[in-house]
């Protein structure tokens, strides 16, 4: 698969590091599962999990990693060597710990331990990941696929109380969390993930404690064949007694936006997964997949938006780019399980040019597409589909699907 491809692309950018680190990681991975390599000041660190905390934490801990063995003063090279020459004792303490809770460690002891299959831990295919180049910072899942980081601890929309702000941003806006729980597996995020140089993210801050975090926003998920390929969090706005108000991520209230933010200024809508491959993904894949193959089509049939909650208005064949160009990928993806495209961008000139860009791009895999909305209907008047109605918008794809057989 062209998606799974693309990901081992994005890791086997490595900095080049000492062969004997290399088997040290190899060795290491062979017992503990999962490791990255990062070079930091104080030296290479090899990032893997504690068997303790995976004891007592469970799985979840072959993702964060809280055993560190700093291999540079393990065995003394860089910076370390002169000292390591120095040390007449010989004695080299403290280069492997536990950073969650139990302390230092051997490497004899590192390695003494049972593997993970003898744990009776599975479905962890032990790699090295060198996170240590590059911008992309991604994690394996359970099946050994490397996908981006999650956002944080999150909870379906479909198991919040009926006056949570996301439900009443949904219900102000028309839409059915439900749905958006199939379609997207969209849910809130109560607590983001941490922020630092180990995860290669950080969150803009945006001044009083505003931050563009995936906290206390919706998340919708791109999952393609199985594999969560992206993520995009996006804020709740809306009007409460007269004026705009923003949902506050850390002092969970409703706020009118700071006077000291200029007009443009302020978190940004949509918070996307740190690494996240956007051109190789398709917000709302797997779910249209699952429609058209119940539907057994002649000409399976999707449609394309730029937002998830513009594909949302179409709750079995809406995809979202994550984004105004369909990639070649992009292309390429739909492709492989769709015929016909409704190409449902705003009618603002920018969402005709991306209507346009994806029409000839879909051109090349000899799929035919038709727009959404007619030109001569609405000109330069700016509207999109997530103004519309459910119902509406069915019609209007019923409709569509008819004009497809007489072109
Ligand atoms: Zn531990």
């Amino acid at each position: 698969m062209t998606l799974s491809t693309d990901f081992s692309a994005a890791i086997s950018s490595t900095i080049t590091v000492d062969q004997r680190i290399q088997t040290l990681a190899e060795a290491l991975a062979k017992v503990h599962g999962p490791v990255n390599i990062r070079r930091e000041s104080g030296g290479v660190h090899l990032m893997v999990a504690c068997p303790l905390c995976l004891a007592q934490y469970g799985r979840r801990e072959l993702r964060s990693k809280h055993l560190q063995i700093n291999v540079d003063k393990m065995l003394g090279l860089g910076d370390h060597q002169m000292r390591f020459l120095r040390q007449d004792n010989g004695k080299k303490k403290g280069y492997a710990q536990c950073m969650k809770e139990h302390g230092p460690m051997s490497w004899d002891q590192i390695m003494g331990w049972p593997t993970l299959e003898e744990r009776g831990v599975d479905n962890i295919i032990p790699m090295v990941v060198n996170s240590a180049s590059g911008d992309r910072y991604l994690i394996p899942d359970d099946r050994g696929n490397m996908i981006p980081d999650h956002p944080g601890t999150v909870t379906p929309l479909t198991s919040l109380p009926y006056d949570h702000p996301a439900l009443c941003y949904l219900r102000y806006r028309d839409y059915d969390p439900v749905l958006l729980y199939q379609q997207f597996r969209a849910s809130w995020c109560t607590k983001e993930a941490p922020e630092g140089e180990e995860y290669r993210r950080w969150y803009r801050k945006h001044g009083d404690g505003w931050k563009s975090t995936p906290q206390g926003r919706i998340v919708f998920y791109s999952d393609v064949a199985g594999i969560q390929a992206c993520w995009q969090a996006r804020y709740l706005e809306m009007p409460i007694e007269g004026e705009l108000r923003l949902w506050h991520p850390y002092r969970q209230q409703w706020e009118p936006r700071p006077a000291f933010w200029a007009p443009k200024e302020g978190p940004v809508k949509y918070v996307t997964a740190t690494g996240a491959l956007r051109n190789s993904q398709l917000c709302g894949f797997d779910n249209a997949v699952l429609h058209i193959d119940a539907l057994q089509e002649s000409y399976p049939t999707c449609v394309l938006t730029e937002g998830p909650l513009d594909a949302a208005r179409f709750p079995e064949r809406g995809m979202a780019v994550l984004g105004k160009y369909l990639s070649p990928l992009q292309a390429q993806l739909i492709a492989t399980r769709f015929r016909r495209v409704i190409l449902a961008f705003d009618t603002d000139e920018a969402g005709r040019e991306a209507a346009e860009h994806a029409k000839n791009e879909l051109s090349l895999h000899a799929i035919k597409t038709l727009n959404f909305f007619r030109a001569e209907e609405y000109g330069d008047t700016k509207t999109d589909v997530g103004m519309l109605t459910y119902q509406v918008c069915r019609e209007r794809i019923k409709q569509l699907i008819e004009e497809f057989e007489s072109i």
